[in-house]
């Protein structure tokens, strides 16, 4: 039986992501997803124990998507009650200049997320609808935020700001926030333990359908990929990464296109997928195995952008002691690993060929004993960073 538990909600514009999560242990008691609210029809997932239950029906909005998990709590278990809930860990994408760590949330807090919505307008509104209906729902346990942009608050002022005009930039706010905050934090600060030491350079690679990198000093983030939205830096899945701006203009006036439509572009017809047609690195690999170039050209641009993060990083924290690798592609993809690693070279990087080819749930490295790099592989736990973050306000 858990000490306590925390339930850790993630609230999407069609979908309310869950875990119920023991912050000593790290384990999920339970996990689900509520799918397509709003449509015709939906879908709520519900896991515990080995057990799965699916239920289809229309879930008209998060209020009804959030009160059908807590009845499934009850039926299927573990009821929250038993399971010693404490606290509930809301993400929330965008924290602006607000917030440098976790929130207790009251209405003041509510407001500040609010008003946030223009920074963050795919998240912050579904985010706050979820906090809203958790805080009706579940009134008697204490609500915290948790910030995608909190590790970030502290870059310094040259990462951090823009070279924009400055009143334009400050009256619209319009600076480096950073995302994937939670994961970089949890990922660097697992790499300190492991290294035993608090004083590293670091560079963490979140390699997801998102993509992020950080340079990380003494626990401290210094750089990160992600700037005013998660558009910036690296090539993601359905996202440009970094472009000239003006590709914006230009397209504006040369193919007519209006911002939705130019949003809509960049963010999700972009990436690997509008390069080569597959979001999915598994997929662009069997393409590539089978000779197509399209697809071995998406993957050069992919690892181009990342050695230049890797360069970049390394000259702003003047050297690099440790590169991590996280999230579905970072922690799964062998052969990036292989590939990136292999032109590092000229920074003392050298990878073990068989610990990088080892599949692993757990954080380990996978540098031989004598690169002067250490490069690890350390899966990332979003739900349980937040459920410890919660527990340390309550
Ligand atoms: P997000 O949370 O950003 O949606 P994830 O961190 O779950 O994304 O990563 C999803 C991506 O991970 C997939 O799109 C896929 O490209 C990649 N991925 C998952 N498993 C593997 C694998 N075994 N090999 C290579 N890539 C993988």
């Amino acid at each position: 039986m858990a000490l306590h538990t925390v339930l850790v909600i993630n609230s999407g514009s069609s979908s309310i992501k869950y875990q119920l999560v023991d912050p000593d242990s790290g384990q999920a008691l339970a996990s689900g997803l509520v799918e397509r609210i709003g449509e015709e029809m939906g879908a709520i997932t519900h896991k515990h124990d080995e057990a799965k239950t699916v239920i289809e029906a229309p879930v008209p909005d998060h209020r009804a998507g959030l009160a059908k998990v807590l009845e499934l709590f009850e039926s299927e278990g573990p009821s929250l009650a038993e399971a010693n809930i404490a606290a509930v860990g809301h993400r929330v994408v965008q924290g602006g200049r607000y917030f440098d760590g976790p929130a207790l949330v009251d209405e003041a807090v509510e407001n500040r997320v609010e008003a946030l919505i223009p920074l963050g307008p795919l998240h912050n509104g579904p985010a706050l609808a979820g906090i809203r209906v958790a805080r009706q729902l579940l009134p008697d346990v204490p609500h915290v935020v948790v910030f995608d942009t909190a590790f970030f608050q502290g870059l310094p002022e040259a990462s951090a700001r823009y070279a924009l005009n400055r009143e334009v930039a400050d009256k619209y706010e319009i600076r480096r926030y950073g995302a994937h905050g939670t994961s970089h934090q949890y990922v660097s600060s697992t790499v300190s333990q492991l290294l035993g030491r608090d004083d590293l350079k670091q560079i963490v690679l979140h390699l997801g359908n998102g993509a992020s990198a950080s340079a990380v000093v003494c626990g401290r983030a210094v750089d990160t990929s992600m700037g005013l939205t998660p558009l910036e830096g690296l090539v993601m899945g359905t996202r440009t990464g970094d472009i000239d701006p003006a590709a914006v203009f230009h397209l504006a006036r040369v193919a007519g296109m209006d911002a939705q439509e130019l949003d809509h572009l960049f963010n999700r017809e972009s990436g690997m997928k509008g390069l080569c047609g597959d979001n999915d690195m598994r997929e662009v690999w069997k393409r590539i195995d089978a000779g197509d170039t399209q697809a071995r050209e998406a993957m050069d641009i992919y690892i181009h952008r990342l050695l230049k993060y890797v360069g970049s990083y390394t000259a702003v924290m003047g050297g690099l002691d440790a590169l991590t690798f996280t999230a579905g592609i970072g922690e799964n993809d062998a052969a990036i690993r292989a590939e990136l690693c292999a032109r590092l070279g000229w920074l003392g990087v050298e990878l073990d060929e068989q610990a990088n080819n080892q599949r692993s749930p757990e954080p380990r490295v996978v540098s031989t004993p004598d690169s002067k790099v250490k490069v690890l592989v350390v899966p990332t736990n979003e739900e349980l960073a937040i459920a410890r973050q919660a527990m340390s306000l309550v």
